[in-house]
């Protein structure tokens, strides 16, 4: 081979980055299960089940590709809108405090993502989520669709009024925060039912476990949290 063929070759090489470090791969799939025991369990989440979706589903399906690799940090992620996908640890906690049965129809308010409506589709017979931004509305609804989740049921509009053709629920989540709990949503709920919900201004919030019972409401908080504020009706003065 002759001197300027060598030459060639290795500046191609050269170029094409060859003798580069690889880019780090992620193992998504470790780092669930990694998430799972270091950010749920040890902080006491314990329901077998919950612990079980939380370690099925795919978080980097539910975030944007550029935050694929930071899917099981433990921590809130942006997905636009000024909206994000909540903390791992928050998902499962609201969820177990749910106590979620597999027979159970589930109301979500504030879709986002959609993660916390499969995490729900895993656990229960029907999810209806309502998300108040359109393009993430129907976003979330298109990675649930491509996931296969039959039994969760997206819709676009205002969650303070709930989801009366589908109402009583068996259980109520909601993801952001009015300064009280919509009286629809306390219609909305079956007598024995659960409703976990954040109430407060920003900086100022704390999440309450709701149970109807003899068509009274306990009510009890269980963390202080930051969600984004409820948009909509809860936002009018
Ligand atoms: N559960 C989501 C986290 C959502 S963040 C997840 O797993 O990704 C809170 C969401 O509530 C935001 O997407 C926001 O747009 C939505 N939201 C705010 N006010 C709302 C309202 N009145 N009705 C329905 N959704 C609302």
């Amino acid at each position: 081979m002759g001197r300027v063929s060598q030459f060639l070759i290795l500046t191609v090489l050269v170029a094409s980055g060859c003798g580069q470090k690889p880019a780090p791969v992620v193992d998504l799939a470790s780092e669930r299960q990694r998430m799972v025991q270091q950010q749920l369990m040890t902080r006491g989440i314990h329901d077998k089940r919950v612990l079980a979706a939380m370690a099925k589903v795919r978080r980097e399906e539910f975030v944007p590709p550029h935050e694929r690799a930071a899917a099981y940090t433990d921590n809130p992620l942006p997905i636009g809108y000024d909206q994000t996908i909540s903390q791992p640890y928050i998902v499962a906690f609201m969820t177990e405090q749910l106590q979620p049965k597999p027979s159970d129809r589930v109301l979500e308010i504030g879709t986002g993502s959609g993660y916390q409506a499969a995490i729900l589709g895993e656990l229960v017979a029907e999810v209806y989520s309502i998300e108040i931004i359109e393009p993430l509305g129907k976003s979330a609804a298109a990675t649930l669709r491509r996931l296969g989740y039959k039994n969760v049921h997206v819709k676009v509009g205002d969650g303070y009024k709930g989801w009366p053709e589908h109402a009583p629920f068996d259980a109520i989540t909601v993801t952001c925060a009015p300064d009280h709990v919509p009286q629809p949503l306390i219609d909305q709920l079956k007598e024995g039912g659960r409703m976990i919900i954040p109430v407060g201004g920003f900086g100022d919030q704390e999440l309450y476990l709701l149970e109807k019972k003899n068509g009274q409401l306990q009510r009890r908080a269980v963390l202080p949290v930051r969600f984004v504020p409820m948009a909509g009706e809860a936002a009018k003065k």
